[in-house]
């Protein structure tokens, strides 16, 4: 999904990782007055587990731990693509020149030696997460569409590739959903473009609605043509959704003045489903998906078909 941390409250985390409790402790009665969210690993393995499950903005990593140390621990989440965008700062009593340059060549943003200025330290982490929240919202914008705010076509052909293999993977069924406003041409020579930006914004508003499970994904993917993508969905579940959205489009009741067909706003919807397997490609549920909607549109607009 796509993240959220533009509009909203925005508190980072920062994962401890050291197996010293003493030294946990002192970081965290200094950095208790940030205005940061803390979590306190003991170990390697449990700061893995930690960030994987949390995802954290920052991690301050101990190098000299049993088991897994803070080396280890970097290059695994370097490798990890749940975790490579985690910024990780080394904290160690380790000094030398050649330790550095391992720790940083390893990925680390930083590499802090002990004894070290508790001033200083506060002061690095607040950079480092201001950059971390940059590098957030940057890719962010990436992924969002700049008129509707819903997901675009860069983040939509991601999902469906992930989607995809997953879906394959656990054998289970993919679905789509097309979605194209009838006579939108019309609308916006005969209302202006400023009118149809804002017909945009509330049929993109009005669909996101019909969209409630976490991993359905709506997307603008052309000038007035929507997707949505529905992990786990079989083809007459699809078909709901889709009618669903069609009727939410219909009770909004917006004018269309010059529409060849009524004068209010529809939309025309196809849906398709499949098992990916290694014989299939992901344009080919698309495919599907859109000449469905193009039968809609040939056989009188404003309805749904699903085949
Ligand atoms: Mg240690």
């Amino acid at each position: 999904m796509l993240a959220s941390c533009i509009t909203q409250e925005y508190t980072p985390r920062v994962l401890l990782v050291d197996d010293t409790p003493a030294n946990l402790d002192v970081l965290v009665a200094h950095l208790s007055s940030e205005n940061i969210e803390l979590m306190v690993a003991t170990s390697g393995q449990e700061g893995l587990h930690l960030a994987l499950t949390t995802k954290p903005d920052l991690v301050l990593l101990d190098v000299m731990m049993p088991d897994m140390d803070g080396y280890t621990l970097c290059a695994l989440m370097r490798e990890d693509p749940m975790l490579t965008d985690i910024p990780v700062v080394f904290l160690t009593a380790k000094h030398s020149e050649q330790d550095i340059e391992h720790g940083l060549g390893l990925g680390a943003v930083d590499y802090i030696s002990k004894p070290f200025s508790m001033p200083i330290l506060k002061a690095r982490v607040r950079n480092h997460l201001a950059l971390k929240r940059k590098g957030d919202q940057l890719a962010e914008l990436a992924c969002t569409d700049a008129l509707t705010h819903i997901a675009n076509r860069r983040f939509f052909d991601q999902m469906l590739d992930q989607e995809w293999r997953r879906a394959e993977r656990n054998k289970s069924e993919l679905a789509v959903v097309m979605i194209d406003i009838d006579h939108f041409k019309e609308y916006n020579d005969s209302l202006g473009h400023c009118a149809g930006d804002q017909c945009l914004k509330k049929v993109a508003t009005t669909l996101k609605a019909a969209v409630h499970r976490p991993g359905d994904i709506l997307a603008r993917v052309g000038g007035e043509e929507f997707v949505v993508l529905l992990p786990e969905t079989n083809l007459a579940n699809a078909t709901l959704m889709a009618e669903q959205m069609r009727l939410r489009i219909n009770a909004l009741t917006m004018l269309h003045p010059s529409s060849p067909s009524g004068d209010r706003l529809t939309i025309s919807l196809g849906a398709a489903s499949l098992y990916p397997s290694p014989k299939r490609v992901p344009t080919d549920l698309i495919d599907q998906a859109d000449r469905n909607l193009y039968a809609a549109k040939r056989s009188g607009r404003n309805r749904v078909v699903a085949q």
